[in-house]
């Protein structure tokens, strides 16, 4: 049942908080050993969910929660330190610092495109912050699920990490318990549900959402280089990755190389037949790869041209595709499209490329390839998003050391590293007092000569600039 086992994570609560460092140290390293230990499960349970290739697993799901465990069993210490701020001079004789506490029971909702990563990075944070965690990973991976499942059990205790499966129905009956934390990753859509039945709760959330996220490409750049980055961004798990570049803003003079430069790469990448290619990611479910044939059929119909690919080649294949002459009314342009499809827009400057960005919500990343300092700074200047990465793709999730997080509709607050760490954390204010030299003396009465102390106080405080 599930309300039996929120109940045993609730009487574990302020346990949980009070773990030492050593005690969470000692469980990360065995996370960490378990982890290599099961590289091979974790694969086979990625190829069965999503024909995903063992390299692209590794490198894509596996390798980055290890290079966080890495980090983190090098830094929590830090983390977990107290941290010292400095007290008024009226309250000579107190000190003051921040306290960094679990929030306590905390819910974690993961989504099926990178169901290893997604699901073990955010339990992992919210165990170092002091936490007990409730995982509800995605109805459409039970491969994975099982090892995930298989691992946390080696290292945590059901009381600290437990996982609930199901769909709809198990998250909405998750939803209405009394968490202190939900950390969702998903769709805008189920975001605004995980938000509003937090509200109920007043539990606080973290929404790891989506958005469609541009590239730029400007003039004067390499673009076999460039489109080699962006086509892997975009075909690596088949185009479902929450960063991948969604569409292309660029000059008229780089539309056809752009578009040779992608068929080259799909053709040296994936020479064996996409129907039946080890390499090639599948798209999750029939009905998600329907959808892509109902968007490429929409596009076509309000006037897109599929200069490249444009079909579905068998119920859970998309081939690698780039369309131009795209409009507003498309719902390609509209909707995020995750699946191998890359539509390119023409525009006459980075102007014009950055009013057609600022016209969409903001996105979770965006990019830009060019070689000029002055379009750089103006693009990250007159632009939003989560994260972006220059003259590349995708690598600013990478690095552990940054946020990973959205920006408005893209998703609240951050992960990652110490930004995870704090997320996850109750930043709890402490003021100690040792002795007091006086500040009972403004209790009342308010006595005159009261009163004209506070008023040179006043006036003191007021001067300083
Ligand atoms: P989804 O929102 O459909 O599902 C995510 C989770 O929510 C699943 O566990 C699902 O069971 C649950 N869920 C679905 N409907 C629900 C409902 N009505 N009530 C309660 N729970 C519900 O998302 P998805 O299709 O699994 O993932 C794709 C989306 O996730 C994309 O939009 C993508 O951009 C986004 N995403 C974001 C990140 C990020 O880190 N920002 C990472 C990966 C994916």
């Amino acid at each position: 049942m599930v309300s039996d086992l929120f109940a045993l994570h609730k009487n574990n609560k302020i346990a949980q908080k009070n773990t030492s460092y050593s005690y969470r140290l000692r469980k990360l390293k065995k996370l960490k050993s378990t982890m290599i230990e099961y590289n091979s499960k974790i694969c086979d349970a990625l190829k069965a969910d999503l024909n995903k290739a063992s390299l692209e697993t590794e490198l894509t799901e596996i390798m980055p929660t290890i290079s966080m465990l890495n980090y983190a069993i090098k830094e929590l210490k830090n983390w977990m330190k107290d941290e010292k701020v400095s007290t008024p001079l009226l309250f000579k004789g107190a000190s003051s610092y921040i306290r960094y506490e679990g929030k306590g029971n905390c819910l974690i909702i993961s989504p099926w495109n990178y169901p290893f990563q997604l699901s073990v990075y955010p339990v992992v944070t919210s165990f170092m912050a002091g936490n007990t965690s409730i995982l509800k990973p995605s109805e459409f991976t039970p491969e994975t699920n099982k090892v995930v499942e298989s691992l946390l059990k080696a290292v945590f205790s059901e009381s600290e990490v437990a996982v609930v499966h199901g769909a709809v129905k198990e998250s909405t009956e998750l939803l209405k318990l009394d968490f202190d934390h939900i950390f969702f990753t998903g769709s805008t859509e189920v975001g605004k549900i995980v938000m509003e039945a937090a509200s109920k709760n007043l539990a606080s959330v973290s929404l790891e959402l989506g958005g469609k996220s541009p590239v730029f490409i400007d003039k004067g750049v390499d673009i076999e280089e460039v489109m080699k980055k962006i086509s892997w961004g975009k075909l690596v798990n088949a185009g479902q990755t929450c960063v991948a570049p969604d569409y292309i803003l660029t000059f008229e003079q780089n539309l056809s190389k752009i578009v040779s430069s992608f068929e080259n790469y799909v053709k040296e990448s994936y020479p064996e037949d996409l129907k039946t290619n080890e390499d090639y990611c599948h798209i999750i479910t029939e009905k998600h790869a329907t959808r892509l044939e109902d968007l490429i059929k929409d596009a076509k119909e309000k006037g897109a041209k599929i200069v490249f690919g444009g079909d579905k080649l068998a119920p859970k294949v998309f081939e690698p595709t780039i369309l131009t002459h795209t409009n507003k009314d498309m719902k390609i342009m509209q909707e995020e499209i995750f699946g191998p499809i890359l539509p390119v827009v023409i525009v006459k400057d980075i102007n014009e490329a950055l009013d057609y960005i600022n016209s969409n919500h903001n996105p979770l990343a965006s990019y830009i390839f060019s070689n000029k300092d002055k379009s750089i700074d103006k693009f990250l200047e007159q632009s939003f998003s989560g994260g972006v990465t220059v003259n590349d793709i995708l690598i600013n999730v990478a690095n552990s050391k940054l946020p990973f997080g959205g920006a408005g509709k893209s998703g609240i607050g951050n992960y990652h590293g110490i930004e995870g760490f704090k997320e996850f954390s109750n930043h709890r204010a402490v003021m100690k007092r040792k002795f007091d030299l006086g500040t009972n003396y403004f209790f009342p009465p308010y006595t005159d000569s009261k009163k004209s102390l506070i008023k040179t106080l006043f006036k003191k405080f007021s001067s300083i600039l």
